[in-house]
């Protein structure tokens, strides 16, 4: 018998390390491994030890005699990755005994409190660091895991968990309503620590640059989702659900999740930490169908199989695939044939293929995938009434890359909503470098680089999305974090780090006096608790407080 892993995989990795046959991949140290949808296990070398299950941090592992009939293909999804990567080529972890028992002077501080800056301050911990202080903006930790994942995907948001057994450790303080650039310049914070690392995430939303675009009833999906995530600064946003049809432009995971959202059952998200406002909305919502576009075709959907699969899954949802959108056309058939074609892309084809060919069941509501097809202009009077796509055709450039080539046809959908989705984009911090095309901090394997000399700022790092831009899921920001502690590390042995000249305690004044709503570790454990203790009452996870003066006055109960 072989484990299975399934959906929740967030791919921290945890498990390769246990692993006592190398049997799980792509680890962190193959190349796949930062485009992984999600890790494999290879059935024909498992050995059916169970020793990855215990360190999974959101149960993704499960053995194959206990996969229900809506996991069983994961089975092949598993599978079917090392058709193309066979385990004997594969290397064993790398091992770090070159860190051992060398940084108990450093002190560092981490710039956010999302996944990367946490995983951050843990491979610090695990280095022995001596001093570790992690800033936040918000007055709550975990960035998207608690304003991005979605409230359905709480066994993914159960990594906070781990993050949270860093909260008690004496090397570690955490400043929540902390804007840096604002209340503590970035100087200041190099002044006080060998060295900063920013994890600042991507908040920001990429254009689509059409006509109406800013049409009343045209949002960020990103305002969406921190509005039912019950981000503080979108609590009062307002959404017109009255209509029969959203449209979500772009098919990633986040379109998935915000077209999943719109139509689940409310009662069941009810079970969840979703915000109480943005529950009371979708029960009054009229929405029955939702249309996600992309503009190429399903190989090159930007979403992932776990993610479709789950879409599935859905109570009362007929999921809808145009089969002309889907049909074999010469430059899909080419890339299929190809040996090294990812068995992941393979799936994508197939999986829209079949449900291109399924029957409807009679679901009271309806998500269709529509492909090849970029947006012309948003149209209406006054508020959104349709949008104008243009179709495309796919072809190989001079570098046998595929590319969408638009054609004359145009293709018109009625929406009373419209979401972008095509990204999110990071925002500059003051005083540091920002490349405005990428969105990110410009780095040399995390080092922050100086863009007029392409050398690095010494003692200045990056990690998670403002490094890399926004891709990957929770736990690739594990090995994303780990390379840049490893670079900091490195460039500590070799003095290159100018030791901090202010005490720890002087930053401490300047954040009382400038901030004086900053919450510590134990502010946010009163938060955490009265949500979850709020969540018991009602059978929820949690209840979300939504506004920072709730937040306040619960934190500052003693
Ligand atoms: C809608 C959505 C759904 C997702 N769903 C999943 C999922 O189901 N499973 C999964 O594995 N992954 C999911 N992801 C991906 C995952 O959330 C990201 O990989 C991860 O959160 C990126 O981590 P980060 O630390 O780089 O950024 P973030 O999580 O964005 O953290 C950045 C933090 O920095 C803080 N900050 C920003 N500027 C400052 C400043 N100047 N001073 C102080 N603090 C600052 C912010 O407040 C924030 O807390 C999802 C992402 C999105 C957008
Ligand atoms: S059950 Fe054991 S052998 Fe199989 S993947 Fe997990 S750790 Fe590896
Ligand atoms: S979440 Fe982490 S530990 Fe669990 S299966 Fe995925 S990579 Fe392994």
């Amino acid at each position: 018998m072989t484990y299975v892993i399934l959906q929740p995989c967030c791919n921290d990795a945890s498990c390769v390390a246990v692993c006592p046959v190398n049997c799980i991949h792509p680890t962190p140290d193959e190349p796949e491994f930062m485009r992984a949808e999600m890790l494999h296990i290879d059935p024909a070398t498992c050995i059916d030890c169970g020793a990855c299950v215990d360190e999974c941090p959101v149960d993704a592992i499960v053995p194959e005699d206990e996969l229900d009939d809506d996991d069983s293909r994961y089975l092949a999804l598993n599978a079917g990755y090392f058709d193309v990567h066979p385990v004997d080529d594969m290397p064993m972890v790398q091992n770090k005994s070159w860190r051992k028992g060398k940084f108990s002077d450093l002190t560092v501080a981490v710039v956010g409190s999302g996944p990367a800056a946490f995983y951050s301050a843990l491979d610090l911990h695990a280095a022995g660091a001596a001093r570790i202080a992690m800033f936040d903006k918000l007055l709550t930790p975990y960035g998207l895991a608690r304003f991005g994942v979605a409230p359905d995907h709480q066994s993914t948001k159960a990594v906070t968990g781990l993050f949270r057994s860093l909260g008690m450790k004496k090397n570690f303080t955490l400043h929540l309503g902390v804007t840096i650039g604002e209340h503590v310049t970035h100087a200041e914070l190099l002044q006080h620590h060998d060295a900063v690392i920013y994890a600042v995430g991507a908040s920001s939303d990429r254009r689509l640059g059409v006509d109406g675009e800013d049409l009343p009833g045209s949002h960020a999906a990103t305002e969406f989702v921190a509005w039912y995530n019950g981000h503080p600064d979108y609590a009062n946003a307002q959404f017109d659900l009255s209509g029969e049809r959203a449209v979500v432009v772009g098919n990633g995971n986040v379109a998935l999740d915000v077209a999943r959202i719109l139509l689940s059952d409310p009662e069941k998200l009810a079970k969840t930490d979703i915000a109480d406002h943005a529950l009371e909305a979708l029960r009054r919502s009229s929405i029955r169908e939702v249309v996600v576009v992309g503009r190429r075709g399903a190989a090159q959907a930007a979403y992932t199989n776990p993610e479709m699969l789950s879409l599935l899954d859905v109570p009362d949802l007929d999921v809808f695939v145009e089969e002309s959108e889907v049909a074999p056309d010469g430059v899909t058939t080419a890339m299929l044939e190809a040996e090294d074609t990812e068995s992941a892309v393979r799936t994508k084809v197939a999986l829209a293929r079949e449900v291109a060919e399924r029957a409807p069941s009679g679901a009271s509501k309806r998500l269709v995938l529509r492909y090849l097809l970029s947006p012309k202009a948003i149209r209406g009077d006054g508020r959104v009434e349709s949008v104008e796509f243009v179709r495309n055709r796919l072809q190989f450039d001079t570098d046998r890359r595929i590319v969408a080539i638009p054609t004359e046809e145009t293709v018109a959908l009625d929406a009373g909503l419209v979401l972008r989705s095509v990204g999110y984009k990071g925002r500059p911090v003051r005083d540091l470098p920002f490349d405005e095309g990428r969105g990110v901090i410009p780095n040399v394997d995390g080092r922050v680089i100086d863009p007029d000399t392409g050398e690095p700022i010494a003692g200045v790092y990056v990690t998670g999305w403002i490094k890399r831009g926004p891709s990957g899921v929770i736990g690739t920001n594990k090995k994303c974090a780990v390379d840049t502690v490893d670079a900091l590390l490195q460039d500590h042995l070799e003095g290159i780090l100018t030791p901090a000249g202010l005490p720890a305690e002087s930053l401490i004044s300047i954040i009382e006096d400038r901030a004086p709503d900053a919450l510590d570790y134990e502010g946010w454990s009163r938060i955490d608790k009265a949500e979850r203790s709020a969540g018991k009452e009602r059978s929820r996870p949690r209840v979300k407080f939504v506004d920072v003066e709730s937040m306040l006055a619960v934190a500052r109960r003693s």
